[in-house]
């Protein structure tokens, strides 16, 4: 069974004005659309084929003859959950258990927020932001182009995409003001209390 693209779990115009329509369409219906079809064609014929996208990623991550599936897998995987990283009307803080853990691994939320907006923004040239539960322990990591926490035997609770494709028509250069907006105004805490 191929892989498929799934569904945006919102409609392209539902994060504006933040994040608009014509990001989403390119962003979804282009880019993460290619991504599929590209892995797709790199496996046919073979027999991780029918694996799941996690089989994939975790069987031929650090094989540089299978570089090519490996970053269109990932960057399947990773723009999957990114979209669900996101909803509309979200930002602001968590709650519950999360945000038990967070103050609890971070010393508050604050501090999250200030290593993860930092992390963002000083991943060089294109890549991921990340909340991770890491042995137990929440954490921040950043990953480069389509490397992603599975791939370091870690959980990804969240993702910020820091990829210029992800905010260039809506924020133009100004990625700072972009992972800003994100948490304060998109973020899906829901989904990050999920993946716990
Ligand atoms: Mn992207």
């Amino acid at each position: 069974m191929a892989i498929t693209l799934p569904e945006l779990p919102y409609a392209q115009n539902a994060l504006e004005p933040h994040i608009t329509a014509n990001t989403l369409s390119f962003h979804y219906g282009k880019h993460h659309n290619a991504y599929v079809t590209n892995l797709n064609k790199m496996l046919e014929g073979s027999p991780l084929a029918n694996e799941s996208l996690e089989k994939i990623i975790t069987e031929v991550k650090g094989d540089a003859s299978k570089a090519g599936i490996f970053n269109n897998a990932a960057q399947v995987w990773n723009h999957t959950f990114y979209w669900n990283s996101m909803k509309p009307n979200g930002g602001g803080q968590p709650t519950g258990e999360l945000a038990d853990r967070i103050n609890k691994d971070f010393g508050s939320y604050e501090k999250f927020a200030e290593e993860f907006k930092t992390a963002a923004a000083t991943q060089f040239g294109s890549g991921w932001a990340w909340l991770v539960e890491d042995g137990g322990k929440l954490a921040v990591m950043k990953t480069a182009n389509a490397d992603l926490p599975l791939a370091h035997g870690k959980k990804a609770l969240l993702t910020i995409d820091v990829w210029e494709h992800a905010y260039y028509l809506d924020f133009q250069n100004k990625r700072p003001d972009y992972i800003g907006t994100f948490l304060d105004k998109l973020v899906n805490w829901d989904f990050a209390s999920q993946n716990l």
